[in-house]
C-alpha cells in the first residue's frame, strides 16, 4: 500500500511513568484493528503488546523505543515508543529525532509530573508539536482545569482545551467536543462504538462558555474567527480545525484531550486528533544533512574544526526534502535483537527503498544489501515490497549501528546531528570466569553499537573493564541484561563520576623533538599558543612560508587531539581548547608525521599543564515532584547535596522541585528520596553542563 506522504503520522507518546502510557498504546492499537484482545495492563504481568521485554516489565518503565504501525481514517499512524525514563537519554533523542508530533499523556490527578518536565525541555529542542492528553479522568480527584494551568505554568504551553468532561471522576461518561458541540460517549465492552449525542440541557450553558473560551484562544491566531466571534456568526468546523491545526504546527498552542485509557473513553477522540493536527512528514519539511566530503576531509591547511572532539564551527549542510522521487536518504535509529536476528528501524527521509537494493552506510562506507523490510505491528511483523520518505520500517539481517546513515550514492551525506551526550558515570566490571568474559565481550560489543551513550574503556593501571552512560539506572539496566540476556556474571565496582578538565588561562608552547641516536633521526618542532573556550576543541593553523611543510600539519592536529584526550591534572578527558598553531620548524631527512604528531602531542600536554589547568564535574538537572508538606526537607537535602535550587512550585498538595546538582553527589539518591518522603517522591534527571568540581 503507498499511502500519501500527507496521511502519514510519525508520532511519540510522552508521559511520566504510570500515567497511563501503555494502556492508552494499547488502546490505541486495539481500536485501530491492530490486536484483538485487550490484555489488562494492571500490574504488567502479562504485559501489553508494546511492552515486550522483560525488563521493562520488572521495573514498569518503557526503555526500549520500537515503532508500529496501525491505521485510523486511512491515516498511517506510526508509534514511536518514547521511554519514558530519561537518564536514557539517548533513546529519547533518537526517537525525538525520528518523529514528526508527540502526545503527551498527563495524570488528570497528578498533573504534570518530573519526567513531564524533562521530556518536554527535549520536545523544545527538536521542535516537536505536541497535543495533550489528560487521562485517568475517572480517577478520584482528577482535575483538567488544574493540568491545563500547569501546563501553561510549568511547561510555558498555551493549552487549548478543546473538550469538556461529560461528568466526573467515577461518573466520568465521556467529553463533550466543543468544535463540533456535541457529547460522545463510548459504548461496548472496550468502548468500541463512539456514539454522538446532543448535548444534555443542563450542560448546555456551561459547554457553550467553554467552546467560547476556546475560539477567543483561537481569534488571536485567525481574523476569521476573530470576526465571526465578534459578529456573532456561526464559524464552520472546518476553519476551527484548520486554526488549530495550524496553531499546533507553529508551537503556538497545544490542543488539549482527556479521557480515561483503561474506562476506554476518549481514545478514538485523540486519533482524530492525531489525523487533523499532528504533522505528516510534509509538514515538517525538510531536515539538514551533512556532506560526508567536508567530514572525511577535515583540511588540514585552512583551520576548520574536527566533528569527533566537537567545536563551534558549523558545517556546511545539504538540504534533504522529504520527496519520494529524491535519492534515498534514511536513518537507522534503533537496533533490537529479536530471535531471528538484527531487526534495524529506520525513518526514510527521502527517496524510495525495496528489498533487493544495495545502499551505502554513510559511516563505514561499506555497501548494505536490502533483504526482509518489515512494517511491525506491536510484536508481529508485515513483510513489505516498497518504503518512501516519511515512512517508518524495519529491516531484517542489516548490518550497521545505530545512529548510521543509508544512502543510495556512495560517500554522500550522514544525518548524525544527534545529539549525543557525554557519558557522566562509570563503574567498572570484572567477569567471574574466563567464559564471562567471553561473554561479557559479546554483549558489551552489542551494547555499544545499539546504543552510542553506552561507552566501553580499559582502566589503564588495573586492566579493568570500564563501563560508562548517562546514569545510575542506565548502567542497571546493561548490568541486568548482561545477566539475564547473555548469562554474563560479573562483579560491579562502585560508580565514580566521569569527570572532565579545561585550561583557565592562555598560554604559549615552543616544544622541539629531535632524537639522533643512531639509525634514523626524529625532528619535529612546533610553536603555538592555546586559549580556553567554551566547549570542544578547536585547531587553527597560521604557519606561514611552510615552516612546517603542509603534510604534517594533519599530523600536528592529530597529536593536538591525542593530547586533548589525558589532561595534565588526573588523566580525564580535556574540553574547552583552541590550539593555534604558529610556526616551528622541519628536517629534511629527519622529519616524519609521526615526529610531529609526538611534538604536538608533547607541546600540547606540557602547554596545559601551564595553564592553570582544572577539574570540571558533571551537574545534573534535577526535578523532583513531591507531597507539598515534605519540601522543606526534600529542599534541605538537596543542598546538602551542593545542589543550586532553581525553584519550586506547589499545585495543591504537589510540588515540584527544580534544582541543579553535582552528579557525584546523586549517587543513590532515589533510595533516600524514597525514605525521606516515605516513597511518596519521584525524580528525574538529565545532564546540564559541567562545571568547576570540588572533590
Ligand atoms: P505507563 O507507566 O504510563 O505505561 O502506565 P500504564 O499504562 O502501565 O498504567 C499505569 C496504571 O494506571 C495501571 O495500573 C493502569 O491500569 C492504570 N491506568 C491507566 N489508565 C488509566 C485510566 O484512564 N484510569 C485509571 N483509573 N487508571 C488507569
Amino acid at each position: 500500500m503507498k499511502v500519501p506522504l500527507g496521511r502519514i503520522r510519525n508520532i511519540g507518546i510522552s508521559a511520566h511513568i504510570d500515567s497511563g502510557k501503555t494502556t492508552l498504546s494499547e488502546r490505541i492499537l486495539y481500536y485501530t484493528g491492530r490486536i484483538h484482545r485487550m490484555g489488562d495492563v494492571r500490574g504488567k504481568v502479562v504485559g501489553a503488546t508494546m511492552d515486550s521485554r522483560t525488563d521493562e516489565t520488572n521495573r514498569g518503565i518503557t526503555i526500549v523505543s520500537a515503532a508500529t504501525s496501525c491505521v485510523w481514517n486511512d491515516v498511517q499512524i506510526n508509534l514511536i515508543d518514547t521511554p519514558g525514563h530519561v537518564d536514557f537519554t539517548i533513546e529519547v533523542e533518537r526517537a525525538l529525532r525520528v518523529l514528526d508530533g508527540a502526545v503527551m499523556v498527563l495524570c488528570a490527578v497528578a498533573g504534570v509530573q518530573a519526567q513531564s518536565i524533562t521530556v518536554d525541555r527535549q520536545m523544545k529542542r527538536y521542535q516537536i508539536p505536541r497535543i495533550a492528553f489528560i487521562n485517568k479522568m475517572d480517577r478520584a480527584g482528577a482535575d483538567p482545569w488544574r493540568v491545563v494551568a500547569a501546563l501553561g505554568d510549568r511547561l510555558h504551553l498555551n493549552p487549548v482545551m478543546l473538550q469538556y468532561p461529560l461528568g466526573a471522576e467515577a461518573g466520568f461518561d465521556g467529553v463533550i467536543d466543543l468544535v463540533t458541540m456535541e457529547v460522545h460517549r463510548f459504548e461496548g465492552d472496550y468502548g468500541e462504538h463512539r456514539v454522538v449525542e446532543p448535548i444534555p440541557a443542563e450542560l448546555e450553558l456551561t459547554a457553550r462558555e467553554a467552546r467560547y473560551t476556546m475560539l477567543e484562544q483561537l481569534s488571536i491566531l485567525s481574523d476569521d474567527i476573530l470576526a465571526a466571534l465578534v459578529a456573532e456568526e456561526p464559524i464552520p468546523e472546518t476553519l476551527i480545525w484548520e486554526v488549530i491545526r495550524q496553531g499546533t504546527l507553529s508551537h503556538a498552542i497545544a490542543p488539549v484531550l482527556m479521557g480515561s485509557a483503561y474506562k476506554n473513553k476518549g481514545v478514538q477522540d485523540l486519533l482524530d486528533a492525531v489525523e487533523r493536527y499532528l504533522p505528516s512528514p510534509l509538514d515538517r519539511g525538510a531536515i539538514s544533512a551533512q556532506p560526508i566530503q567536508s567530514r572525511r576531509s577535515n583540511a588540514t591547511d585552512n583551520g576548520t574544526v574536527d566533528a569527533a572532539i566537537g567545536g563551534t564551527q558549523d558545517p556546511p549542510t545539504i538540504v534533504i526534502d522529504p520527496n519520494p522521487d529524491g535519492d534515498l536518504v534514511a536513518l537507522a535509529f534503533k537496533l533490537t535483537v529479536e530471535s531471528f536476528g538484527q531487526l534495524t528501524y529506520t525513518r526514510i527521509y527521502s527517496g524510495t527503498l525495496k528489498p533487493g537494493q544495495m545502499v551505502y552506510n554513510s559511516r563505514t562506507g561499506d555497501r548494505i544489501h536490502i533483504g526482509r523490510m518489515v512494517r511491525m505491528h506491536a510484536d508481529k511483523q508485515e513483510a513489505i515490497d516498497y518504503a518512501q520518505a516519511g515512512d517508518i520500517i524495519a529491516l531484517l539481517g542489516v548490518d550497521c549501528a545505530s545512529g548510521d546513515t543509508l544512502t543510495r550514492q556512495p560517500n554522500w551525506v550522514t544525518l548524525e546531528g544527534i545529539f549525543v551526550p557525554d557519558a557522566v558515570i562509570t563503574r567498572a566490571i570484572y567477569p567471574k570466569t574466563g567464559e564471562d568474559s567471553d561473554r561479557m565481550a559479546k554483549a558489551l560489543n552489542r551494547f555499544c553499537k545499539e546504543d552510542p551513550t553506552f561507552r566501553v574503556s580499559v582502566d589503564e593501571e588495573s586492566g579493568a573493564t570500564l563501563i560508562s552512560g548517562m546514569g545510575e539506572l542506565h548502567l542497571d539496566i546493561y548490568l541486568d541484561r548482561l545477566r539475564e540476556d547473555y548469562d554474563a556474571l560479573v562483579e560491579v565496582g562502585n560508580p565514580a563520576v566521569a569527570y572532565r578538565e579545561t585550561i583557565g588561562a592562555a598560554t604559549t608552547f615552543d616544544y622541539r623533538f629531535k632524537k639522533q641516536t643512531g639509525g634514523p633521526g626524529q625532528y619535529a618542532h612546533v610553536i603555538g599558543r592555546i586559549e580556553p573556550i567554551d566547549d570542544g576543541f578547536e585547531f587553527e593553523n597560521r604557519v606561514a612560508g611552510g615552516a612546517i611543510p603542509k603534510e604534517f600539519i594533519s599530523s600536528c592536529k592529530r597529536g593536538f587531539q591525542e593530547a586533548m584526550l589525558n589532561g595534565p591534572i588526573d588523566d580525564y578527558p580535556v574540553m574547552g581548547v583552541r590550539v593555534i598553531l604558529e610556526g616551528g620548524s622541519a628536517h629534511m631527512t629527519d622529519s616524519n608525521e609521526w615526529s610531529f604528531r609526538h611534538a604536538a602531542r608533547m607541546a600540547l600536554a606540557e602547554g596545559m599543564a601551564k595553564a592553570k589547568p582544572r577539574l570540571l564535574e558533571p551537574i545534573m538537572a534535577v526535578s523532583v515532584e513531591t507531597p507539598s508538606d515534605t519540601i522543606g526537607r526534600v529542599q534541605g537535602d538537596l543542598s546538602s547535596r551542593r545542589g543550586l535550587l532553581l525553584g519550586s512550585d506547589a499545585q495543591g498538595d504537589e510540588a515540584t522541585i527544580q534544582a541543579e546538582v553535582p552528579l557525584a553527589k546523586m549517587f543513590g539518591y532515589s533510595t533516600e528520596l524514597r525514605s525521606l518522603t516515605a516513597g511518596m517522591a519521584s525524580f528525574s534527571m538529565e545532564f546540564a553542563c559541567y562545571r568547576p568540581a570540588l572533590r
